[in-house]
């Protein structure tokens, strides 16, 4: 087996995948100005595999060879595999200052999710195919990201609705011949898929029998011929109106992904056509991936409150009732998501060989982060004043008659420089942008796909509440 450094993996990127960027192809990923700080996130997996000190809960070990693999892709059996990748999650996320370096964990989410289905089937063809595909991400160590949500026209007309504009909002399988099939359609806000080694593709949704072509499920390399991706613009450097820091901006950019006939292998291929097994496909991945998201949301989080706690202390109202109020409502955000995300490893279930966290819990810590962060970033924006919009900017500090007003006036508490509180403005300011607000709302599905999933999941738990109730009221049935 063989577990690859940062550089090969940066190496390996440079394959002739067609990127283009802000109206540009993009020659090297790895090497270009904005995307190659995307690589650098997506290394820090590669580097924690590297590191004495993160290396335990980058690596797992196959238990019978004893072979070293990443972490991501061994196969979790229960409640400690579960929460070592969360550990692992967290962790990586902690590295990345809040980003998580997302080389496998999305990509581990869809391949656990195609694992269970593939179980679930019984076809032996495509348990053994994922088995194999699974062998060969543990040998390469490559990174993977999943194309799941797909571009989908009239949300409320199905993939093969005549009514559809067109028949290629979903991705489909257009023809098919002895050695593979080809796919046609589009799917957006691919997270990494720009600086990935491959791609996962599943259905976004449940399928009718109509619907059969579209319920495809497949693994690419990301250079495929005939895919073509564009990248979402985004900021990979410190504005220099705020004041300098010495970190890397850490971040990532989502691809709007065209499959333009693109041929795929049989031995890639694990699901096509078998429209009944598409709703399983993406229902297991949607629980895997809240999981993971609310991994990553607890460092995001901690930054919160700390950011609330530090200009709370810098404007001198730390001790004021309805600051501390809201500092506890921000902790126990903070300490809820923490909770549900752990329950959810605990009370695991097993679908097909794999342990998969307890969905309800799932679902209660995305819709909980998802739901409540407006409420928590507006007692942010509460605590730190109307500075937070209005301040001067670092280019202003840098004028000597204006640098000495604003170390004059613009302090807070004393003994906290101008300059500390305004970095942490800064910061706050970088935390809760707009972007963000829509990412921690539609990332790993939208709320109401989690309140649906909630709802389906509990119908044992509301029935054995009814009949409770019914017991205690004298009621037979
Ligand atoms: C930053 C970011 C990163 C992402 N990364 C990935 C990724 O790596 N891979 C991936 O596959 N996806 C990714 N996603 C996609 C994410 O899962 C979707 O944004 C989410 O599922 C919502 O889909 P949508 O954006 O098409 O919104 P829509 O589906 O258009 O939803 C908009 C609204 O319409 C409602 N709606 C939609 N359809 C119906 C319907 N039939 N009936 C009733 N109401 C409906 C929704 O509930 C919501 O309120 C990412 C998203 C973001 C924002």
């Amino acid at each position: 087996m063989g577990l690859i450094t940062a550089e090969k993996y940066k190496e390996s990127l440079a394959d002739g995948r067609v990127i283009y960027y802000k109206g540009e192809k993009v020659e090297n990923v790895a090497t270009h100005p904005d995307l190659s700080v995307c690589v650098d996130v997506m290394a820090l997996d590669y580097q924690m595999a590297e590191a004495p000190e993160t290396r335990d809960l980058a690596v797992a070990k196959d238990p019978e060879t004893g072979d070293e693999m990443s972490r991501y892709y061994y196969k979790p059996q229960n409640a400690e595999d579960l929460l070592k990748a969360y550990e692992l999650i967290v962790k990586a996320t902690e590295l990345g200052d809040g980003i998580i370096p997302l080389a496998k964990d999305i990509g581990a989410d869809a391949l656990n999710a195609i694992n269970i289905t593939a179980n679930i089937m019984g076809n032996k063809d495509f348990v053994e195919r994922i088995n194999n595909y699974r062998k060969f991400l543990q040998e390469k160590d490559l990174a993977t990201c999943a194309a799941v949500t797909c571009v989908k026209g009239d949300r409320v007309l199905r993939p093969s609705d005549p009514r559809q504009a067109n028949p290629d909002f979903y991705v489909r399988v257009v023809d098919r011949n002895k050695e593979g099939i080809i796919v046609r359609g589009a799917k957006i806000h691919i997270t990494g898929a720009a600086y990935a080694n491959e791609m996962f593709v599943i259905p976004c949704r449940a399928m009718s029998e109509a619907d059969k072509d579209y319920a495809v499920s497949f693994a690419i390399p990301i250079n495929t011929k005939g895919v073509t991706q564009v990248c979402r613009p985004f900021q990979s450097q410190y504005s220099s109106l705020e004041f300098p820091v010495d970190r890397p901006v850490r971040t990532h950019t989502d691809s709007f992904v065209i499959f333009d006939d693109v041929f795929v292998p049989w031995e890639r291929v694990f699901l096509c056509g078998e429209w009944n097994h598409a709703a399983t496909m993406v229902y297991n991945f949607a629980v895997m991936h809240r999981r993971t998201g609310c991994a990553y949301r607890i460092p995001l989080t901690e930054q919160i409150v700390g950011a609330a706690v530090a200009i709370a202390e810098y404007n001198g109202v730390a001790g004021v009732s309805h600051v501390k109020d809201k500092l506890t409502n921000i902790i126990i955000y903070l300490e809820t998501l923490k909770s549900l995300a752990k329950t959810a490893c605990y009370d695991f279930v097993i679908r097909g060989d794999i342990a998969v966290p307890d969905p309800i819990a799932t679902n209660m810590a995305k819709y909980h982060f998802a739901h409540k962060y407006h409420d928590v970033i507006r007692d942010l924006q509460d605590i730190a004043g109307g500075l937070l919009v209005t301040a001067p900017t670092y280019k202003d500090y840098q004028i000597p008659k204006i640098h000495d007003a604003m170390d004059k006036y613009l302090v807070g508490k004393k003994g906290i420089s101008a300059e500390n509180r305004l970095r942490i403005l800064d910061f706050i300011r970088r935390l809760a942008k707009t972007e963000r607000e829509t990412i921690v709302l539609h990332g790993e599905g939208s709320p109401m796909a989690e309140r649906m999933t909630i709802l389906m999941e509990a119908q044992p738990v509301l029935k054995n509440c009814q009949k409770l109730v019914e017991k205690l009221a004298g009621i037979e049935r």
